[in-house]
């Protein structure tokens, strides 16, 4: 019988995880069933121990329920613990099916930013939009990646110092800005406010994207979003999406649940294409 792995969200229609755990199955030789499960927003803890109990093995878990993840997972990875939320899931049956959780996203993230797209963090100044589940999961690899200054800027600034307080023990650590006091400075600014969702642009001045190397969107769209519209009309020097990270921080789950790292670019590629984006990311023109 093949494993049942699925993602879990609200909403979780558009996700393109079943497709991804697809191909890299098929690359792998690993027999696995993957799904979708939209859990109601109140309903988390139900619908997860719904799919473990009916024999599931681990899940993906997708907004807006990372932190909800975090709380019912009875074991933690070291970075899913400093981030206090999970995007993955995986039962041990040797455990007595108890959950171990896990956050890929910063790994992901960090990948793609450096092989993908080149983008060298050590010794960089990095502006974070947002503070929710993705920012939260983020923050640590890109402060192991040696970025030396990290500024935080979100809608509500509570959220944003809960989000920095995590990280306060770290010799760099996250410092908190209003969106309506952000300056120039900065050689990578990452959107993590859902901006794409609402098809918004951000409340941030042409001159810091004028300033940046790379603005990256953990978004992604058939088309390019809001965020990386507004950076390259600002002059920012070159834009992305999130899709390269999306791919990753699959890949990571899949090594969390079946121990092999698949290959990510084919995966990206086609994924790339079935989108009808048609171009890969620019690079950064010197890192
Ligand atoms: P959460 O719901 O956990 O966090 C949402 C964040 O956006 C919070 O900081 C919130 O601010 C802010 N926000 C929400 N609404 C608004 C608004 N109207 N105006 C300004 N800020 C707003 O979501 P996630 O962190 O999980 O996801 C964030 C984005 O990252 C999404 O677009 C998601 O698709 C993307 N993502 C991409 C991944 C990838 O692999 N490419 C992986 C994970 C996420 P506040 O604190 O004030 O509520």
């Amino acid at each position: 019988m093949s494993h049942r792995y699925a993602v879990i969200g609200n909403p979780v229609e558009h996700s393109r995880s079943p497709t991804i755990h697809a191909q890299f199955a098929r690359q792998t030789g690993i027999d696995l069933e993957y799904g979708r499960i939209l859990a109601p927003v109140d309903g988390f803890v139900a619908a997860v121990e719904r799919f473990r109990d009916e024999g599931g093995s681990g899940l993906n878990v997708t907004l807006p329920f990372k932190l909800d993840a975090f709380a019912w997972a009875a074991r933690h990875s070291a970075r899913a613990t400093e981030a206090g939320a999970v995007n993955t899931l995986r039962f041990d049956a040797d455990a007595g099916g108890s959950a171990w959780g896990d956050n890929t996203d910063g790994a992901g993230l960090v990948r793609d930013l450096c092989e993908r797209n080149g983008f060298a963090l050590a010794g960089r100044s990095v502006l974070l939009l947002g503070a929710g589940g993705a920012a939260r999961g983020i923050v640590g690899p890109l402060l192991d990646a040696g970025v030396t200054r990290l500024v935080v800027a979100n809608r509500s600034r509570a959220n944003a110092e809960r989000l920095a307080e995590k990280f306060a023990a770290r010799a760099v650590h996250p410092v908190c800005v209003a969106l309506d006091a952000i300056e120039p400075g900065f050689d990578l600014i990452v959107e993590a406010s859902g901006s794409g969702l609402r098809d918004e642009r951000v409340p941030i001045v042409d001159e810091v994207f004028e300033a940046a190397s790379l603005a990256y969107d953990l978004y992604y769209a058939a088309s390019p979003t809001a965020f990386v519209r507004q950076a390259r009309g600002a002059g920012c020097r070159a834009a992305c999406d999130g899709l390269g990270m999306l791919v990753e921080q699959a890949a990571e789950s899949f090594l969390d649940w079946h121990g092999v790292r698949p290959q990510t670019d084919p995966v990206y590629s086609a994924l790339r294409e079935a989108l009808h984006i048609g171009s890969t990311p620019q690079r950064p023109p010197s890192q």
